[in-house]
């Protein structure tokens, strides 16, 4: 760590601890070791915060020289049984956006720092009282917009990744001194782990890591929800489809072909799982220059989407442009709808057949709405293919899934190196490096860098 962040993390730190705007209650958070001194130095109450004990409240107002500023209720917590482990001070005043800031720069006259985006969560983590996948859910927690995102974060926060991670951790490390123990007695050819007996415990920790790995991509996609795009051709019913989806007029709908020029975006709520959608302009390969940003745009959301919905009319025979559309989601994971199934069908349905081979399609009517709770049930059940329950979800980021793959990655080679029989040393570099990618989510190996990153997205005060 570098001198100067050494010496910024000795200040005493403050900040508004409560969201912008008016509120009943607003919190002053102030943390570090000169918490209590400032606090004094600004409180006029029935008891010196100097002698109050952790967890101790007093009534009183803050002041600055002779004026009052606001009448507030103080709480004194004592190093180390407080969130930062520092001696902390909150102090619940009027929750008035003038008020606060007015109590906050008394503070700061005081002699505190106002404190940086997570830079209380930072010094607990810093302080060793929870862990960096402690404090990304902390992150997640307060990023939650639904309920089961909510409880995937608070079982990151009670420890269920930190613990999983040191066990994992734990396990890598008898298996490396293992290896290393060996090293020492190569010439004697005496082997402190069997050969067998490795790969079973590598085996066993890869398949920890995928379980591990599944958790999280089950927390990410219940944080922050899914990407649907919806792609057809013109006036096949895509603008419909997301109105019916969205159940409200969002987009026009119109009767001549290639109204919706651009990518229309919105959201909504399928059984708790937070679904973005877009509506596409469509992609058409000898299109007008304005159709061919439209088309681009298409393709990007087609990259950025988890899963497509490609819009077929069953009332028109297929087109080239339909076929396009079929070629370019091929590799995919999309849901093939045909649509207006209200009306006659005109489809060829043994093309059809022949370009999808096995692959399944739905009728709808996104008109009469037709065949839509089907669909729901089956957007649900392609996004959630594979993975865990919803109560098993673990919030991650995606820093730490990635992470999680270069450990499984390391494993593999490890794994690999063992049944190939190469030497110890090569198993033991590799093994290194999966144990180096646990303590970047633990945050024992984590780089100063990375921790600037996680903790700049927190809000001011937390
Ligand atoms: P887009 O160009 O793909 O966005 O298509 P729109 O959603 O604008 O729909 C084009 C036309 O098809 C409109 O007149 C819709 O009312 C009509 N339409 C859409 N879905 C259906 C359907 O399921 N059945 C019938 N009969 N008409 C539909």
């Amino acid at each position: 760590m570098a001198p100067a962040q050494r010496h910024r993390d000795s200040d005493t730190i403050a900040a508004i601890a409560t969201p912008p705007g008016a509120g009943a209650i607003g919190i002053i958070r102030l943390s570090g070791p000169h918490a209590i001194a400032i606090a004094r130095q600004i409180f006029q109450g029935e008891r010196d915060p100097l002698t109050m004990k952790g967890f101790e409240a007093s009534h009183g107002w803050i002041v600055r020289g002779n004026q009052k500023l606001d009448e507030v209720v103080l709480l004194v917590m004592r190093s180390p049984k407080s969130y930062t482990r520092e001696d902390m001070v909150e102090i619940s005043c009027h929750g008035g956006p003038m008020v606060l800031a007015q109590v906050l720069e008394a503070a700061i006259a005081a002699g505190a720092r106002m404190a940086e985006p997570g830079e209380f969560t930072r010094r607990a983590f810093l302080s060793g009282r929870i862990d960096l996948a402690q404090a990304e859910a902390v992150a997640a927690l307060i990023a939650s917009e639904t309920e089961a995102a909510a409880r995937a974060a608070l079982r990151g926060l009670a420890g269920e990744l930190s613990e999983k991670i040191q066990a994992l951790n734990a396990s890598l490390l008898q298996a490396l001194s293992d290896l290393e123990a060996g090293l020492d007695f190569a010439e004697d050819d005496i082997a402190f782990i069997s050969r067998e007996q490795l790969i079973i415990r590598l085996q066993g920790a890869g398949n920890e890591l995928a379980k591990l790995a599944s958790r999280g991509q089950a927390g990410k996609i219940l944080s922050e929800g899914i990407r649907l795009v919806i792609v057809g051709r013109p006036n096949v019913g895509k603008s419909t489809l997301m109105n019916a989806l969205l159940e409200k007029d969002r987009v026009m709908v119109a009767e001549a072909p290639g109204t919706t020029r651009d990518v229309v975006e919105d959201s909504f709520n399928l059984k708790g799982l937070p679904v973005r959608i877009s509506d596409t302009a469509g992609l058409r390969e000898n299109a007008k220059p304005i159709e061919k940003q439209a088309a681009n745009r298409t393709r990007k959301a087609l990259n950025q989407a988890d899963l497509a919905l490609l819009l077929l009319d069953r009332s028109e025979p297929l087109t080239d442009y339909d076929r396009l559309l079929l070629a370019e989601t091929k590799d995919r994971l999309r849901l093939l709808l045909l649509n207006k199934s209200d009306l006659a069908s005109k489809l060829d349905g043994s093309e059809l057949k022949r370009l999808l081979a096995e692959e399944k399609f739905l009728e709808i009517s996104a008109k009469t709405g037709q065949g839509l709770p089907e669909l729901r049930e089956r957007i649900k059940e392609q996004i959630w293919q594979g993975k865990p329950a919803s109560e098993d979800a673990l919030a991650a980021s995606q820093r730490q899934l990635e992470i999680l793959d270069q450990c499984r990655a390391s494993l593999e080679k490890a794994i690999t190196a063992a049944k190939d029989g190469l030497g110890e040393e090569l198993i033991a570099a590799d093994l290194r490096k999966g144990i180096d990618c646990l303590g970047q989510i633990s945050g024992e190996t984590v780089s100063e860098q990375i921790l600037e990153l996680i903790f700049k997205k927190f809000c001011i005060g937390k």
